[in-house]
């Protein structure tokens, strides 16, 4: 049969990734151009083309409660109760584990760079910070269970719909185990019905990221118009030392622990990085999350007993990138005032950043409250007028920059501990690594 030639085949059918990057090239070039002309130009600029990207990531978020309640409803039916358990625990070790590492690798690299020595700030006009309000340990691990699970899905409050979700999967599990037959045939339906519905979402995110490019380009091109210009002076070193840690991090932290656990690192890079780009240039976790479970799924050959679970947590509690930036950024301030931090405050700064990456919400710009905790942690507090305040502002006029790459991190850390965590209960379907191969070399 002959197929109808569209007028917009050019773009269709053309590779998505190609696609993808040739906006996220031309917004660069396109923002940095006009970061040089007056401000009015910029903010007619913004003012006019903010709509687009704001549709893409609007397109997004409307998909991520759906995708995350279903996917994880199916995955939990379809995973034998004792075995959630073990995955549980495992994947939470490895998040922890990574996160503790982030922070370390962030200071290793700036106590060997040094960020800021030498800035002498001292203070000016200050900064407008948030208080940072850090809820209690007690607080975070009991609100995960919703008072009402329709509010927390009408909220998008990830970590009760998690838990929600898991309960709902896994009572559909035990009762496809159940010895009255009309019982297993119902729950059978109700998990065939929530695995169209999964199947569905996923469709949608296929659509959603036909607009990919154009979302990316208008993104791309204004923080480069706002902020490309500035970056590209006295931060430069930070964010060099952010960047330099983060791709550390991936090369020798992630390309390592894949390799222990039999993957390759660019058969790994070759799946995963669709979700990644989507991360860099949305700025959210939580917002790429529906493509990183596409991704996992279709691309990596992890199953979605385990992604649907390890993921949606990993958005939420997983944030490698962000341990990064909070331990440079931390450095970096304390350079900046000729006040560098002492081997106890560094220590500090590994805990409370650990802690604080776990708390960060998967929205652009979350780390850069904790940011304030951190530095308060350490005695340095963000005051209005202080030198302390100085230096975070000048790190929130480059924060777009440094949440690109920390966003990246996130959600590829996520992925990678999911993939181990897979291969090591042998769930992983190798043959999508292979298939890649093949293609690759065809
Ligand atoms: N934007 C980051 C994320 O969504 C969080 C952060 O600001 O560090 O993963």
């Amino acid at each position: 049969m002959a197929t109808k030639k569209g007028k917009l085949d050019w773009y269709f059918k053309s590779n998505l990734l190609s696609r993808i990057m040739i906006a996220l090239v031309a917004g660069v070039v396109v923002g940095i151009a006009l970061g040089y002309g007056d401000q009015d130009t910029v903010k007619a600029f913004v003012d006019n083309t903010k709509v687009f990207g704001d549709i893409f990531i609007r397109l997004l978020k409307m998909i991520v409660v759906p995708v995350i309640l279903f996917s994880l409803i199916s995955g939990a039916a379809s995973i034998a109760p004792s075995k959630l358990g073990r995955v549980g625990v495992k994947i939470i070790a490895f998040y922890m584990a990574t996160s503790a590492l982030s922070v370390s690798l962030g200071l290793f690299f700036a106590n060997i760079i040094q960020p800021g020595n030498g800035l002498g700030l001292v203070g000016t006009a200050g900064v407008q910070g948030k208080a940072a309000a850090a809820p209690s340990l007690a607080t975070v691990f009991l609100n995960i269970i919703p008072t009402n699970p329709a509010e927390s899905l009408a909220k998008g409050d990830v970590l009760p719909i998690i838990f929600f979700a898991m309960l709902f999967g896994l009572a559909i599990s035990f009762l496809k185990d159940s010895k009255d037959e009309s019982l297993v045939k119902s729950a059978g339906t109700l998990h065939d019905m929530v695995n169209a519905a999964a199947e569905t979402m996923y469709k949608i995110v296929n659509g959603i990221m036909q607009y990919a490019p154009i979302g990316v380009f208008f993104l791309i091109s204004i923080v480069f118009a706002q902020q490309g210009p500035k970056a590209l002076g006295p931060l430069l070193m930070v964010t060099l030392t952010v960047y330099l840690a983060l791709i550390a991090l991936t090369v020798i932290g992630y390309g390592g622990l894949l390799a222990v656990f039999r993957m390759g690192f660019f058969k790994f890079l070759k799946g995963a990085n669709e979700a990644m780009i989507t991360a860099f240039v949305t700025r959210s976790s939580s917002g790429s999350l529906p493509v990183t479970m596409r991704v996992c799924e279709e691309k990596l050959g992890i199953p979605r007993s385990i992604s649907s679970f390890t993921l949606p947590l990993g958005a939420t509690i997983n944030m490698n990138g962000t341990a990064i930036y909070l331990g440079v950024c931390a450095m970096f301030i304390g350079y900046a005032i000729g006040q560098p931090l002492t081997f106890a405050q560094q220590m500090t700064v590994v805990t409370t950043a650990t802690l604080a990456a776990i708390g960060t919400a998967g929205v652009p710009g979350a780390g850069a409250i904790m940011l304030l905790m951190v530095m308060e942690s350490i005695g340095l507090k963000v005051e209005a007028g202080s030198a302390v305040a100085a230096g975070y502002a000048m790190i929130l006029g480059i924060d777009a920059l440094l949440d690109m790459g920390r966003t990246c991190l996130n959600v590829t850390g996520d992925m990678v501990c999911t993939a181990i965590v897979a291969k090591g209960e042998d769930e992983m379907d190798m043959s999508r690594w292979e298939g890649q191969e093949a293609k690759a070399t065809a």
